[in-house]
């Protein structure tokens, strides 16, 4: 009996283990979000940002991204004043 293969398989197997967990959070993540609630930007975060004072809404990190090159609004090209985090529902 190899013990130390043993230990490589069962830490490979853990790794795994923890791999295969992380995609199901990713998963439940999106699962709970209904479309309409999805970044009109990269539809793959929840919009959880809103930009004042247009009240266009999309995911943080897609309006911090714009902003950085882009003052204004990407959908209505309104200024932006100020980016409120929505609150989950
Ligand atoms: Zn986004
Ligand atoms: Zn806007």
């Amino acid at each position: 009996m190899n013990t130390g293969e043993q230990q490589i398989m069962d830490q490979f197997t853990m790794m795994m283990f923890e791999m295969e967990n992380e995609c199901i959070n990713d998963k439940k993540d999106t699962v709970e979000v209904s479309e309409e609630d999805l970044c009109p930007i990269c539809f793959y975060r929840a919009s959880n940002c809103q930009i004042e004072p247009c009240e266009h809404v999309l995911c943080k990190i897609c309006i911090q991204t714009h902003l950085q090159n882009n003052k204004r609004c990407p959908f209505c090209n309104m200024e932006v004043e100020k980016i409120v985090d929505l609150k989950p529902k």
